[in-house]
């Protein structure tokens, strides 16, 4: 049942050819085997970008290093821009990955820019411990700052341009996290993300829904002689809405979440040829039995970007336009082979494997509203 509405509804009949041959251990034939993703990335924090890690990723038939660039310590920038500087002299492309609205130098400096938690209670299951707000406080999700309001569109924009600026220009810059924060509604779901501040407790003014939009053209002046590739995160499922699911028995499938995610996604993908899409299936929780394979999902992923924008009256996303970040931390070699493959069969154009982590984890924190 729930194979049938998440996997096989998506999947498209040649993709589920490919898939069945592969199960059944037949070689497809030439034509339908899928040719290698243009772009082969590794992210990467700067203290292990070594000669040798870079020369160990060219054998393995990556062809650029996704540098993580983050804080504006002296250290840190010196060890960014000797990490580029050993990029740049290798055989590898260089691209950057910068982490948005999970930021907790913003939230500590301003925790009002944060995204709340409101309306729904069921992230207390997570947290049982969280105490309740009183009348003047409010609950926000510690430390997501994203940019779908007007204070920290601004900030989150300013801290870029100063990441950027002492540091070569790269092929690409990968910006991650440019949607809500985890458990937009209050149902605790990781992948909710809808909104940033969803009640009436409101410490910023909401942008609109080209917020992301906007961010990305404002980035791309920042850096115009690179690629700017928003990083996506993909919306909650059918499954998550029992009781025992992510979101706990809250009806965000049916409801608002892939309205507004594809009222967010679908000017994005106007200005955007190419999109990310973040699946670390592992620290998802989405290795469940229902995606068929342990790292399934990730066909999932790439089949809802082209499938549930239609759903909501926009254009589909091809899988020719995405490069999926795949989880390359907590991770043994074979499950990253694994899913390297799993997203070259889905017809991908580029895959990065992110050997350091990219966070995603949040706390629920009081602060005053007014
Ligand atoms: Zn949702
Ligand atoms: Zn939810």
């Amino acid at each position: 049942m729930l194979r049938t509405k998440n996997r096989i509804h998506l999947v498209r009949n040649g993709m589920l050819a490919i898939a069945l041959l592969s199960v059944c251990g037949m070689p497809a034939s030439s034509e339908e085997v899928a040719s290698k993703p243009k772009v082969r990335g590794a992210i990467l924090a700067a203290n292990d970008v070594t000669d040798g890690r870079l020369q160990e990723l060219g054998e393995e038939g990556f062809n650029s290093v996704v540098l993580l660039v983050e804080g504006n310590a002296e250290e840190q920038v010196s060890a960014r821009q000797g990490a580029a500087k050993r990029i740049n002299s290798s055989s590898l492309g260089l691209c950057y990955w910068i982490e948005v609205a999970r930021c907790p130098e913003l939230a500590d400096a301003h925790p009002a820019w944060m995204a709340s938690l409101q309306t729904h209670d069921e992230w207390r299951r997570l947290y049982p411990d969280a105490p309740k707000p009183t009348a003047d406080q409010v609950m926000k999700t510690y430390p997501w700052v994203p940019i779908l309001s007007r204070e920290p569109f601004t900030a989150q924009l300013n801290r870029i341009e100063k990441l950027l600026a002492e540091m070569p220009p790269p092929a690409a810059v990968y910006l991650n996290d440019l949607q809500g924060a985890p458990s937009a509604c209050g149902c605790g779901n990781t992948l909710c993300r809808w909104t940033s501040d969803y009640g009436k407790r409101r410490t910023t003014v909401p942008l609109g829904d080209d917020a992301a939009t906007l961010f990305v053209e404002a980035v791309k002046k920042v850096v115009p002689n690179s690629e700017v590739i928003p990083v996506w995160t993909t919306e909650c499922e059918k499954h998550d809405g029992a009781t025992d699911g992510q979101c706990a028995g809250v009806g965000c499938y049916d409801g608002i979440c892939w309205k507004a995610y594809v009222k967010q996604l679908a000017p994005l993908a106007q200005a955007n040829k190419h999109i990310g899409a973040l699946a670390p299936y592992r620290a998802f929780k989405r290795d469940l039995p229902i995606y068929g394979e342990p790292c399934g999902w990730i066909r999932f992923v790439v089949e809802s970007f082209a499938e549930m924008p239609k759903r909501h009256g926009a254009d589909g996303i091809d899988a020719s336009r995405l490069t999926l970040v795949l989880q390359g931390w907590d991770v043994g070699a074979d499950d990253v082979a694994k899913q390297i493959s799993v997203a070259t069969e889905s017809g991908v154009s580029g895959y990065v494997v992110a050997f350091t982590e990219i966070q995603q984890d949040w706390k629920p924190k009081l602060i005053h509203w007014r």
